[in-house]
């Protein structure tokens, strides 16, 4: 089955995230569970939890049709201490809201060397900080984004993502998601059949489908290899709809939330039934 949805508000409260989905047609959406450009957020009450809990099962939507993005505040490969440890807190306090909520994964991006430790050193910091986050919460998967690149962005390689999970220690509970604006601009073609079956055979051999837990589905505004993040529509971009309809035809990408970060709101309806088609949904 294909759960297919977009990136929704949940402003005036996360419940919120639920009935934006289900009115735009979506079977599966990605929300953040607080405000995503501030550290702290009042914790979760009892009977917030609970309404988001029962407008879920209302709704028809099961943990695996979610996926939560954490704050872009933090940097989980940061190279100084504080930096590192207030990411570190922050991104456990991420997981618990997802447990309280019932959420299996939280999809976050990498993080960033910042020029002043190597790929490798910022990596390893990363891996320990899903340790951490791990050994603290339950039941909900550390969902490691693929990146485009951008300045000292880690994760724009497939191997900076099995590097990664190299280093976890409990391997049922560590997945990625990726990003089909963010891996073109990394330099990964997705353009025509022949190239998406190159790049995504080169995924499975370096990663592996079986880590895949969502994907993130956008155009991409700037040409192959760019490493810059912009979203476009899909169909107005460099990558074109070839890709979008590969990916629908394709049991790889089957019982994972594909979700939509394209920019104009207006158009996700359109979208995202324009995806199910190429489903035959
Ligand atoms: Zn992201
Ligand atoms: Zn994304």
């Amino acid at each position: 089955m294909k759960y297919i949805g977009a990136h929704v508000s949940a402003s005036g409260g996360v419940e919120n995230a639920i009935n934006n989905a289900k009115a735009i047609g979506a079977t599966a959406f990605a929300l953040f569970t607080k405000n995503q450009r501030q550290w702290l957020a009042p914790a979760l009450t009892a009977p917030q939890i609970e309404r988001f809990r029962s407008l879920m099962s209302d709704a028809g939507y099961t943990a695996k049709q979610v996926l939560p993005h954490d704050s872009y505040l933090i940097n989980l490969g940061h190279p100084d201490k504080e930096g590192l440890d207030k990411s570190r807190e922050s991104f456990f306090e991420e997981m618990r809201r997802c447990e309280l909520l019932g959420l299996d994964r939280l999809n976050f991006h990498p993080g960033s060397h910042l020029k002043r430790i190597s790929e490798e050193e910022s990596l390893s910091l990363i891996a320990e900080s899903i340790n951490m986050a791990l050994e603290r919460t339950k039941g909900v998967t550390a969902v490691i984004e693929n990146t485009a690149g951008q300045g000292s962005n880690l994760g724009f390689r497939f191997e900076h993502l099995a590097y990664i999970i190299d280093r976890v220690e409990d391997k049922s509970r560590v997945g990625v998601c990726l990003d089909t604006c963010h891996t073109f601009a990394a330099g990964y073609d997705l353009r025509t059949r022949e190239a998406l079956d190159a790049t995504f055979s080169e995924f499975d051999r370096v990663v592996g489908f079986g880590y895949l837990r969502g994907m993130h589905l956008n155009d991409a505004m700037k040409p192959l290899g760019s490493r810059v993040d912009r979203h476009s529509p899909l169909g107005d971009g460099e990558i074109g709809w070839e890709c979008f309809r590969y990916i629908m035809g394709d049991e790889r990408f089957d019982e994972i939330p594909l979700i939509l970060e394209t920019p104009d709101e207006a158009r996700w309806a359109d979208e995202i039934a324009a995806l199910k088609s190429f489903a035959n949904l």
